[in-house]
């Protein structure tokens, strides 16, 4: 079984917001977040004439946001969006079928105690974002174990799947890639994703040899890292990359950003990565799997 509402082959939409993304959109965003299938959506385009000619603002903001109505620089064009399908219609019948099962699969397991077997693909430090339009800060809610695949109870689930743990949790067990582990958690998905929680009755089979991820180290990433627009694919496969769920405080937008904990000021101004491509273990098809993996939040 893999999620289906992570596949990003089914769906384009040419919004602006999707432009960073090369316009792919995963079936969550589409079917379930705007469900903006078939009939589109329509969009509000929010226009500053003092920003868009690179003036400042008059309030201090540094993007236009929900307390911008009402100001004499503020104006709003309506427009209309529609997703494309980009497969033939044989391949998008498999693909309701394949949601349908997997929904009734997640019906039937939802809010229930599940056991998880499978081997620790990376773990990341996990942090909340909130922008008042003027800066933004993080704040750190524990560590997030990711598994390019496992057992949940009898069904083997192919594709990328979360658990999330405590500080607490973390410093006991001290969990790093490559750990064959074994536990009981709530199961749940948050936003397309499958999430399990409130770990329990954890047996490390195997141990890795993962770096172990410490609080204070989560700290001083969250401190010194940098926050991104823009989701490379490098950034997304690379082990100091995590995915950020953030609150824009002014309009209670949520979005995702990539957040960067080497600290690096631009992609592609990273060194990190140039000096250890060969060492990050990410072969073709984790990467396809990444990049399904990252559209559900959009
Ligand atoms: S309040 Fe909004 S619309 Fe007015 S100048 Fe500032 S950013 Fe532009
Ligand atoms: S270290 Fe480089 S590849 Fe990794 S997240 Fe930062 S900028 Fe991206």
């Amino acid at each position: 079984m893999i999620n289906p509402y992570k596949r990003q082959d089914i769906f384009r939409c040419h919004h602006d917001s999707h432009n960073g993304f090369g316009d792919v959109v995963s079936a969550y965003h589409v079917m379930k977040n705007k469900r903006c299938f078939p009939n589109g959506c329509v969009y509000f385009r929010w226009r500053c004439s003092l920003l868009d000619k690179g003036n400042p603002c008059i309030r201090g903001y540094n993007h236009i946001g929900r307390n911008c109505p009402g100001c004499r620089y503020y104006s709003e064009d309506k427009e209309m969006n529609r997703p494309e399908v980009e497969v033939d219609a044989r391949v998008y019948e498999d693909f309701e079928t394949e949601l349908r099962a997997f929904e009734d699969w997640v019906r039937d397991h939802t809010g229930r105690r599940v056991t998880f077997y499978g081997r620790i693909h990376s773990v990341k430090p996990r942090f909340r974002g909130a922008s008042d339009g003027k800066s933004q800060r993080l704040s750190f809610h524990g560590f997030l174990l990711v598994f390019q695949e496992g057992y949940i109870g009898k069904d083997h689930f192919e594709d990328f799947c979360y658990a999330t743990v405590s500080r607490g949790l973390q410093g006991r067990w001290q969990l790093r890639r490559g750990d064959v582990v074994e536990f009981e958690g709530d199961f749940g998905l948050d936003r397309g994703r499958l999430v399990l929680s409130k770990l329990n009755r954890i047996e490390v089979v195997e141990r890795g040899d993962g770096e172990v991820w410490t609080e204070s180290q989560a700290h001083v990433a969250r401190a010194t890292g940098t926050v991104f627009a823009s989701q490379e694919e490098m950034c997304v496969a690379c082990p100091r990359g995590a995915l950020v769920d953030m609150v824009d405080e002014t309009d209670g937008r949520h979005y995702r950003r990539m957040f960067c904990m080497e600290g690096m000021p631009d992609p592609a101004l990273c060194t990190y990565q140039r000096g250890s491509l060969l060492q990050i273990e990410v072969c073709l098809e984790d990467r396809e799997r990444l990049r399904r993996m990252n559209g559900a939040g959009r």
